[in-house]
């Protein structure tokens, strides 16, 4: 009998590969799981991609001779350390710092910083590749790393989070440099983070430089860095819609997360003129009916900042509707966007969204749909866009950000998100160009971004050698 699984793992082989993809996705596969155990989300992101680039290296074979799939899913390095703290009772604190700088092939490591309880090594491994491809779509020259720490921001006072900042960049700094290593934030980091963990980098070795992104305007951030990521999600899913002679205006959307990405992904589908209908936390959803308004996006905007949960909302806005523990993909839309945590829209939501009319998915955050979700919108052709296309607006700013520092700039508010609307559409172009079927309008956004996302990495890797 075929084999459908990969062993010690819930990957399953494409049912649609036969011959030497089969043969080659079971052998890389099983070599992943082999030699990651324990890290599910890494084995998942991994196989995202092959799914897409195993036949594509099977058609290039030089890609295949030069192995250059089995030299990419292992990180260039990985480091793993001890962050000790003191809490404001005066108890020491140890926490694990990882920084895992997967390729620098066509740039400085580039990828945000995780704070949260739930982080482990295999995390960072999937947020880390994922970002390969992410960052290589952007079109601007970075590689790709991603780190964090299990320290939990939640519930800690100012001070305590600057002590662990401190800490946490006095190991992380022997890492990183303009030019070598460039972190941001992510879940649990952010501007205050990044401006504690910045200060501390710029006393210890008393350099002005931009080893940062997503700094404060004052000391050399971006315009448009905070907004970029939900703005650039709107701009690529408004993309997808306009390659199917449809518009974003009028739609209904319902997005999931109420952090930095679900804000402002939420607050650029408003200006187009869709009707942003939920938003939630790790708690449960809210449901406004009539749509959201500027007006209560701020309220929501000032809650969570001063790290409130969403079901104070309600206590406002008595025209909402708060859902205890639930996720907000049973509220029939024409537009999802999953912007909150990993695996957080399932197969049965999936098969629920697409039975209530949803035409298109854009993935704010990363590798929010499971395998089995992500199939779901495949058969059913709608238009889905996955996080290392729709969510790359982020990386991409920052990106600028760097560019900015050096040549010692700020550009205007409008330069930044000039740019930003363009590179979201030459990753929606790169898409379609990678991912078309001929002879139909149906353009597979994974395989499209996959595919483009490898190919420039891939040539970089091959012009450097064998290392
Ligand atoms: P924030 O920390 O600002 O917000 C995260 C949001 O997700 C919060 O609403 C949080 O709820 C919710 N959330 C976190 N964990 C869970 C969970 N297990 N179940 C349900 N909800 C959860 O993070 P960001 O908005 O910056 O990031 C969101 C996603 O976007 C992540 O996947 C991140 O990697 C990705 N991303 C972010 C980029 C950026 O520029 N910020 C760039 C590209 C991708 P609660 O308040 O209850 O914790």
């Amino acid at each position: 009998m075929k084999q459908t699984v990969i062993s010690n793992s819930t990957v399953q082989v494409p049912p649609t590969f036969e011959g030497e993809d089969r043969d080659y996705f079971i052998a890389l596969m099983e070599h992943v799981v082999q030699k990651n155990p324990g890290e599910p989300e890494f084995h998942q992101a991994v196989a995202e991609v092959l799914v897409s680039v195993v036949p594509y290296v099977n058609q290039h074979t030089k890609y295949k001779a030069a192995k250059i799939l089995e030299r990419l899913i292992e990180p260039d390095r990985t480091v793993i350390f001890r962050v000790s703290w003191e809490d404001d009772q005066r108890c020491v604190q140890v926490n694990r710092g990882y920084r895992v700088q997967f390729s620098n092939a066509i740039g400085p490591y580039k990828g945000g910083l995780r704070f949260h309880p739930s982080v482990s090594l295999g995390t960072f491994k999937f947020l880390g590749f994922e970002q390969i491809f992410k960052n290589s779509l952007t079109t601007l020259p970075i590689g790709a790393g991603k780190g964090g720490s299990d320290f939990d921001p939640k519930g800690k006072s100012d001070h305590e989070i600057m002590r662990f900042c401190q800490s946490f960049m006095t190991e992380l700094a022997r890492h990183i440099g303009k030019d070598v290593d460039v972190p941001a934030g992510d879940i649990g980091v952010g501007a205050r983070e990044v401006s504690y963990l910045f200060g501390q980098y710029k006393r210890l070795n008393n350099r002005f430089t931009g080893v940062l992104t997503g700094k404060g305007i004052e000391f050399g951030g971006s315009l448009i860095r905070t907004e970029a990521t939900g703005y650039g999600c709107v701009y690529f899913v408004q993309n997808m819609l306009q390659h199917s002679n449809q518009s974003i205006d009028g739609k209904t959307v319902v997005i999931s997360g109420s952090g930095n990405v679900a804000q402002y992904a939420a607050e650029k589908a408003m200006q187009l003129g869709a009707n942003v209908v939920t938003l939630s936390d790790s708690s449960g959803f809210i449901y406004e009916p009539a749509g959201f308004t500027q007006e209560k996006l701020e309220f929501v905007k000032a809650l969570k900042l001063k790290g409130g949960r969403i079901k104070a909302y309600v206590d406002q806005f008595p025209s909402a509707q708060y859902h205890d523990g639930q996720r907000p993909w049973s509220i029939p839309c024409d537009v999802a966007l999953p912007c909150a945590t990993q695996n957080e829209l399932d197969e049965s939501e999936a098969q629920l969204l697409v039975k209530n009319g949803c035409i298109a998915v854009g993935e704010g955050a990363n590798m929010p749909v499971t395998p089995e979700g992500i199939h779901v919108f495949l058969a059913a052709k709608i238009a889905y866009g996955p996080g290392k296309a729709a969510n790359a607006g982020g990386v991409a700013i920052s990106a600028l950000e760097m560019a900015q520092n050096s040549m010692r700039l700020h550009w205007t508010r409008d330069e930044v998100e000039t740019r930003l609307h363009s590179i979201m559409m030459s990753i929606h172009q790169q898409c379609v160009a990678f991912g078309s079927t001929p002879g139909t309008p149906y353009v597979n956004y994974v395989d499209g971004a996959n595919i483009a996302g490898f190919r420039k990495v891939a040539d970089a890797m091959m012009a450097f050698g064998i290392l």
